[in-house]
């Protein structure tokens, strides 16, 4: 369990520069737990921080907001965690007493930071934190699926605003982790059928295995879709998924552009089509996420496996390049 370079975390210490510094486990708060970390997705969010586009981002951070690992110490106070239990961590620390934060809609919290972004997140061996924020996953996990809670959650919560039911066909474009959470959830939830719109080859097939079906960007799909779910987010996206929304349709939009993007009100008004943002998630989005992963592991989620935390800048610089796999990059210890 421990050992030379156990406790190391890695830290962003300026655009494209990260270290790795000696940060060994402390016995926990009243209310804290200690995690050993065993498995950190890196994103997007991560990839903007990393680069330097951030200006939330400070050097001396650890980086990492997608993780979860084992609780190896509870403290005084926590009565509902027990050692040896698998867990992910909510990376939103919030003011836990707004109305957003009472209904457990803690992603829009006005006073919520970001670890790894705004305070220290998870790539590190072993960290405290406030018991509350963790998510139990059930049974005994693949520790090394722990971290795809939170971006399936992402997909779960997108689902729900996007009002994804029984028999509804969906469309989901970008076969990217946010996408593929999307469609998992969109399957369990027993759409009619779900299809990914996806420039490319790898990701497209990798969506054919889960039984999904798969267009390149451009293609019409056989049929129109009841919800649209844009995981990219931009004018040409939006444009996209209305064209190929049925009428009446929800377009759910999770998607972060800078784009001023909007169908045309001609199009919204004459073919009654409701637009909603989904953003982050909410308590049951992560709970529902951890039972996902609990039953399917690895299997939640294409996912590229890296060994070592210590490979987080080549992985980063990889990313970037866009030269990793197919899906979604997971750093183990
Ligand atoms: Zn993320
Ligand atoms: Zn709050």
């Amino acid at each position: 369990m421990t050992g030379p370079g156990s406790a190391h975390a890695v830290v962003w210490q300026g655009p494209r520069t990260l270290s790795m510094e000696c940060r060994p486990p402390a016995s926990p708060g009243r209310g804290d737990v200690l995690v050993r970390v065993e498995s950190v997705g890196i994103c997007g969010t991560d990839l903007t921080a990393w680069s330097g586009r951030d200006a939330r981002m400070a050097a001396g951070t650890v980086v990492g907001h997608e993780f979860g690992g084992v609780v190896v110490e509870v403290g005084q106070d926590v009565t509902d965690r027990v050692e040896g239990q698998s867990v992910a961590v909510d990376p939103n620390e919030v003011c836990e007493r707004c109305d957003a934060c009472a209904t457990g809609s803690r992603g829009v919290c006005g006073r919520r930071r970001l670890m790894g972004v705004d305070i220290d997140g998870g790539l590190q061996r072993y960290l405290q934190v406030a018991a509350l924020r963790t998510v139990v996953v059930p049974g005994t996990p693949d520790p090394r699926s722990l971290s795809l809670v939170e971006p399936i959650a992402v997909g779960v919560h997108a689902c729900d605003r996007a009002g994804v039911g029984g028999g509804v066909s969906v469309g989901i474009v970008g076969g990217g982790p946010i996408g593929m959470g999307c469609a998992l959830h969109a399957q369990v939830l027993g759409a009619r059928d779900v299809t990914v719109v996806e420039p490319d080859l790898r990701r497209r097939e990798a969506a054919v295995e889960r039984g999904l079906l798969a267009i390149a960007p451009g293609s019409t799909p056989d049929r129109s879709w009841d919800v649209v779910i844009d995981t990219v987010g931009t004018q040409a996206t939006i444009a996209a998924a209305s064209a190929s929304a049925e009428r009446g349709a929800t377009i759910c939009v999770v998607g972060l552009s800078h784009d001023a993007a909007m169908p045309a009100p001609d199009d919204l008004v004459r073919r009654e089509l409701s637009i909603v943002g989904s953003f982050c998630y909410r308590r049951v989005d992560l709970e529902m996420a951890a039972r996902l992963v609990a039953e399917r592991g690895l299997a939640s989620l294409p996912v590229d496996l890296i060994e070592g935390f210590e490979q987080a800048p080549s992985a980063f610089a990889a990313l970037e390049r866009g030269d990793l796999g197919r899906g979604k990059t997971v750093l183990l210890p």
